[in-house]
């Protein structure tokens, strides 16, 4: 083979590798874009509903955002938003794990036990250390408030 077409093959090689790697990389760039749109839909759920979601709850939401998002891709969108700090999980004994966003302070939860739905409070009654017995020191607490939310309780006066 003369060195001519050698370098004309060679030539040839280079571009078709060129296109492969772009090919690649726009299919990487639409993935990108998919995975975006599908964690602004999840985030956007979480704003809308103004209170932390379960798994399931999110999935409805967001479902109507993006028609055929599945629940793995609530899981793998979930982890992405946690690993950048823009959520945090609940986690009550007993219930599904909760999602809601970085809160801005310290704050409580109330959960309806007719909906099962989590809704953040945001006061605190502060002087728990009364409570403990002489000596003792507290250092944290958790409080879980449970009852009936508003729209179920208007449900049982209807
Ligand atoms: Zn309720
Ligand atoms: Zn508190």
């Amino acid at each position: 083979m003369s060195s001519k077409y050698y370098l004309k093959w060679k030539c040839i090689i280079i571009s078709v590798k060129i296109l492969i790697i772009g090919y690649q990389q726009f299919g990487n760039m639409v993935d990108m874009e998919r995975d975006t749109k599908q964690r602004q839909a999840i985030y956007k759920a979480l704003v809308n509903a103004g209170r932390p979601l379960a798994v399931n709850e999110l999935l409805v939401l967001a479902k109507r955002e993006i028609a055929g998002l599945g629940i793995a891709t609530v899981y793998r969108n979930l982890k992405v938003l946690h690993e950048e700090k823009r959520i945090v999980y609940v986690d009550l004994p007993g219930q599904p794990p909760r999602w809601e966003l970085v809160p801005e302070g310290h704050h409580h939860h109330f959960l309806c036990r007719t909906c099962n739905k989590l809704f953040e409070v945001h006061d605190c009654p502060e002087d728990l250390q009364r409570l403990l017995p002489k000596g003792y020191t507290l250092e944290e607490h958790d409080i879980l408030l449970r009852g009936k939310c508003n729209a179920c309780s208007s449900d049982t006066n209807t």
